[in-house]
Order: C-alpha cells, then structure tokens, then sequence
C-alpha cells in the first residue's frame, strides 16, 4: 500500500470509486484493498502451480496508482457532434468516455483531453469503423518515467493530417513536456490499433526509459513493460535467478528490445537474442550501442525456428532467458532449448496457466522448476506476471529412469521434434492438461525436486 502521504498528494482514498469500471472492465479487482488483491494473486499462482513448483510470496508495489506507461484512447462523435475519448467497453468497440484512471499515467490522461478539445478547431474529423470515414482512429501515449519523455502517436486513417504543424504548435503549447509526435498511418479495416507507417511530426520518433541503470529506446510498436517501477524488480529477479558470474552464454527469447539481454550482458560472456517484431529488433541494436554492449547480438526470427537452427549446429547456452506472450511458448522452442542444455532457464510469465502448462511439458523433457516468484505488475487488474527457475533434472536421480522424458533423449542432432519420442506430450496432446495437478502422474517427483536454489 502506498504511503499516506502518497496517497493524499494525489487525492487517492480507497475505495476508489470509477465511473466506468463495469463497462471498461479493466480493473476487475477494484472492490479488493490492495493487500487482498495480492493474497488472491499470490493464491492464484499457488494454486495453479501447484504440485509442480514452490511459489514463493508476491512482490507488490508501495504505490499501486497511475503505473501505466503507456495509455490509448479511443474516440467517438456523438450525435449531437460532441466528442468524447476514452476506452472500449469490455468486449466491444463502443467508446467510453473516461477521463481519469486509477492506473493510467496522470499526464498522459490530460494530454488526451487536450487533442480532444483541439480537434473541432482544426476540423480533425473521428474515423468511423462502420463507415470507413473519418480521420483520426486512436491516440497512444508513452512516457519515460525515469526520463520524462513522452511519445503521443497520432493513429489516422490516412498520412494526410490538416494543418499538422499548427495542430503540433497548440498541442506542444499546452504540454511542452512532449518531446514526440508521430503520425501513424492506419488504413486498414481492423481492430489493430497501429498501422505499419510511422511519420515522425516532431521529435526523434521514439522515447527513452531508464531500467536497472540502462537506457533503452522505445518506438511506438515495440514492446515495452507498462509498469517501469515493477519491470525492475521483476528483472532483478530474473538476474538474481540466472546466477550469472561473467563467464556464460545467455540466450534471450522474446527479446523485445533487448532490455533483459541488454542488463544481463554486464554479467555474461556473450549473449544471443531473438525477437519477432522487426521494430523491436531495430531498437534494441540501438540500445546495446548507446549502453555500450559489444558482446550481445540480435536476430529477428520466430523463437522457436531460430532456436532450432541453433540447436541443429550443436550451439548450447549456460542461461537460458524466455519471456513469451500470454499464450506461452511452444513445444518446438522447448524441444530445441532442451537441445542446448541450459545450466538454467529463467522463464518469465504473464499468464500462469500457460506456465503451468509449460513447466509441465518442459518437465517432461527434462527439467524441473526450482521456484516461481510472482510480481505485481498489474495492480487493480487480473493479471499475473511471474518469474520461473528451471532446471536440468539432475541425471542420477531414481525417478529420472523414463526413456522418454529426460534430456538424453534429445541429444541426438538428427532429432527434431518430429523424431522425439515425446513429441505426442506436448501441451496441446497432453490428455492430462485440464486435469489438476492430483491427477499429474510427475507430481511426486516435482514436489522431491523443490528447490533448494532459490
Ligand atoms: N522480454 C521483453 C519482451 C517481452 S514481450 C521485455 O521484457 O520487454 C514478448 C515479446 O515476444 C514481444 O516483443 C513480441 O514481439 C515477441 N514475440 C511474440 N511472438 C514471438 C515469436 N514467435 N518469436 C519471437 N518473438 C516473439
């Protein structure tokens, strides 16, 4: 819980009454003290893994309030013209007028106010989803939180914006703090929010952040934790987990832009990431140099294809980083990462069912979870991020003697996935997925593994 001194300086008192809570449907632990909402998270995770790993006690946040970094709003013309912004009713793409929020940025919200209340006089017409007609689709924020940059992206329908630099001229009046416009062109029918053009109005096109003492580069449609002040203790964790002495390999997956890479290359010999999004990729080559890491390098592929090819030419890793989206990995990155036979696997989570899952599958290739720390990132939301210590079943072991589920049996170069024997357990074949963990034929010999390195 945030100090009172905290909590009266931004007019906090709890409850927190939202306007538009049921609709927004954003903050589902609204009714919940802060304190309870991490019991049932921690309880959450608990419950969830049980049977496969320990989980140690949630680490909350002293201030819950106004963390997010990044903030979008929608925007709708009433019938009588007025228009309002705010978020999309849970669900649907009606909009919601919402002014303020418990957990968005403060100054973004005000920002979004003040191109709202610019549009009529620059006659920026709203698009219409239905019609296809109209201007401009969407407003994104991010702020820098260390740096206080802020990067406002324009998301229109088209690249031509009337009267641009006026437009910029009145809003930067207003918010001087902006250091970023760009225009970003989003011509096509759907519910993405960003298009793929970006056109920089005014500023560099990217914002900067500061985490764990490195800078990193930020541009609209690469990946960034919204919530800074966790997204370090969450790190710290991952490090601390990784044991890294400066001697070792690492391997980052899901990279991002190369912000866990980038903090564990101090600490490493050398370290290899890979990442999908192609912007990410670009900013996070940027940001090694700016922080001075000659020893990582970055590849833009599938995680899983590319840690394949590794495999196949016989590379192993000491540490192995994976932060995957909430639909959680995939067997053919897990068979390949077993094939590099990492000392330790650092998994980070945003959706504990996934992990479960996954810890299981990776369970059955060889290695166990040590340990699982869940981290409030989200406060006043559903949602759990944790981080997770994997690994390599030590070989000796009575319980270790399946032919199918440890790590031997993927030694073979000529192995694929397609080879293994274990291929038909994978998460999506497992007969035993949906069944709790009483049911998990392993959980003995998880529970005689619990660790003993966390
Ligand atoms: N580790 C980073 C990013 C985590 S978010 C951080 O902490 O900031 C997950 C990342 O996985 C996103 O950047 C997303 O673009 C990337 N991603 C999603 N699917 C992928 C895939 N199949 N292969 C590689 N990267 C992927």
């Amino acid at each position: 819980m945030g100090s009172e001194t905290e909590e009266r300086q931004s007019g906090i008192a709890e409850p927190w009454h939202c306007p538009v809570s049921r609709k927004c449907g954003g903050c589902q632990y609204l009714g919940l003290s802060y304190s309870e909402q991490l019991e049932k998270k921690e309880r959450q995770v608990r419950e969830t893994l049980s049977g496969i790993v320990r989980t140690e006690k949630i680490t909350g946040m002293s201030f819950p309030y106004f963390y997010r970094n990044k903030v979008h709003a929608a925007f709708r013309r009433k019938k009588n013209g007025d228009i309002i912004s705010g978020i999309y009713a849970e669900g649907t793409h009606k909009v919601v007028q919402a002014d303020r929020c418990l957990i968005e940025n403060q100054n973004a919200d005000r920002i979004i106010q003040t191109i709202r209340s610019l549009l009529p006089s620059f006659r920026i017409t709203i698009y219409n989803e239905d019609s296809g007609y109209g201007l401009l689709r969407h407003i994104l924020i991010r702020t820098g939180r260390r740096t206080g940059q802020v990067l406002v992206v324009l998301v229109a329908s088209s690249p031509v914006f009337p009267s641009k630099k006026n437009f910029i001229g009145a809003l930067l009046k207003k918010h001087p703090e902006i250091t970023c416009v760009v225009l970003n062109v989003n011509d096509r029918k759907t519910s993405m929010v960003l298009g793929d053009r970006n056109i920089v109005l005014f500023g560099k096109g990217y914002i900067e952040d500061i985490l764990c003492g490195k800078i990193f580069r930020i541009s609209p449609s690469s990946f960034y934790q919204v919530n800074p002040v966790q997204t370090e203790v969450l790190y710290r964790k991952a490090m601390q987990l990784a044991g890294l002495t400066g001697n070792e390999t690492v391997f980052d997956a899901y990279s991002g832009i190369g912000t866990i890479g980038i903090i564990a290359a101090d600490q490493a010999r050398e370290v290899t990431c890979v990442e999908l999004n192609d912007h990410a990729v670009r900013d996070a080559e940027w940001n090694a140099r700016k922080n001075k890491a000659s020893n990582i390098r970055f590849y833009q592929d599938d995680a899983g294809r590319f840690l394949e090819k590794m495999a196949e030419q016989g590379k192993r890793t000491d540490v192995l980083f994976m932060d995957p989206p909430r639909s959680g990995s995939t067997e053919t990155f897990m068979h390949a990462a077993v094939r590099m036979h990492p000392d330790r696997i650092v998994y980070i989570s945003c959706n504990p069912e996934t992990l479960a899952r996954d810890i299981r599958y990776f369970h059955r290739l060889g290695y166990i979870a040590e340990c699982v720390y869940p981290v409030d990132m989200f406060p006043w939301t559903g949602s759990i991020e944790s981080v997770c210590l994997l690994t390599e079943h030590n070989q000796g072991t009575q319980n270790h003697n399946s032919q199918n589920q440890g790590p031997q049996n993927n030694n073979s170069q000529n192995q694929g996935p397609q080879n293994n024997n274990s291929q038909n357990q994978g998460p999506q074949n497992n007969n035993s997925q949906n069944q709790g963990p009483q049911n998990h034929g392993t959980q003995n010999r998880d529970n005689q593994y619990h660790g003993t390195k966390c």
